[in-house]
């Protein structure tokens, strides 16, 4: 059994005195999940913040990219020590807006995925088509060169050390959500694509579901059989809403 893992993407939205009201709220509230496993993707400036007021809680922490290299002269950039070093368990990479807006490929994910497991963070790993592409039935054809794109940098061992998040671009903060076939279809094409290299990884392998997630919707995703969780990024800044969607898991 695979246990359900939600995550908040809090991109880049909070201040010190929203994020320490969000952080409590989430805190308090998550006593009572114990299902699902919660995590917290926060901008870097809240990380310290986050670490103080998560530590000894049931939520972890997370961040939302990490740099390629392990330090040095990289002015701007962040490393997967430094993220340890803060308390982060996961980071986010290869989400759509990065990849549209900061051009990363799947060649600089791969370093980036590849640098997080080696400071012993767990990666969630986000591929996903555009509607374009879904709508030129190209849909599993882009996922599957996402995956690929990355697996054939990496090797195999490393996707039982990391988690896969499928995010259409197309319901990314759009209110637009996947429909649970929709959504259920994906994930049993992605995993196919690690089960070409190993049946036993793939079985294993959390694949979470993003796109206009919210409270509404969240239990008729999650009770899908390869939907093993939740990337959230709007309703993540609600801790009323976000806790709806952890006890859903
Ligand atoms: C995201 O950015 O990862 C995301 C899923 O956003 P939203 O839930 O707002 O669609």
């Amino acid at each position: 059994m695979r246990r359900p893992l939600i995550a908040g993407n809090w991109k880049m939205n909070g201040t010190k005195s929203s994020a320490e009201a969000l952080l409590s709220g989430v805190v308090s509230g998550a006593t009572s999940v114990s299902k699902a496993e919660i995590a917290v993707c926060v901008p870097f400036p809240l990380l310290c913040l986050g670490e103080q007021l998560l530590a000894g809680s049931n939520v972890q922490l997370g961040a939302q990219n990490v740099c390629t290299e392990s330090g040095g002269a990289y002015t701007g950039e962040v490393s997967a020590a430094m993220l340890v070093d803060f308390g982060c368990r996961y980071v986010i990479c290869g989400h759509s807006e990065r990849r549209e807006y900061y051009g990363e490929t799947d060649e600089i994910i791969a370093k980036k995925v590849s640098a997080s497991i080696a400071a012993g963070m767990t990666p969630i790993l986000c591929v996903g088509e555009t509607l374009q592409q879904r709508e030129d039935g190209l849909a599993e054809q882009v996922i599957g060169s996402q995956i690929k794109g990355v697996l054939s940098r990496i090797g195999i061992d490393a996707f039982d050390r990391l988690e896969i998040a499928y995010e259409p671009v197309w319901a990314i903060g759009t209110g637009k959500t996947a429909s649970p076939e929709q959504a259920q279809d994906a994930h049993v094409f992605i995993r196919s694509q690690v089960a070409d290299e190993s049946a036993a990884i793939a079985e294993k392998i959390r694949i979470l579901y993003g796109g206009s997630m919210k409270a509404a919707n969240a239990r008729e995703l999650l009770s899908q059989a390869d939907i093993d969780g939740g990337l959230i990024g709007g309703a993540s800044l609600v801790a009323d809403d976000f806790l709806v969607i952890c006890q859903a898991g």
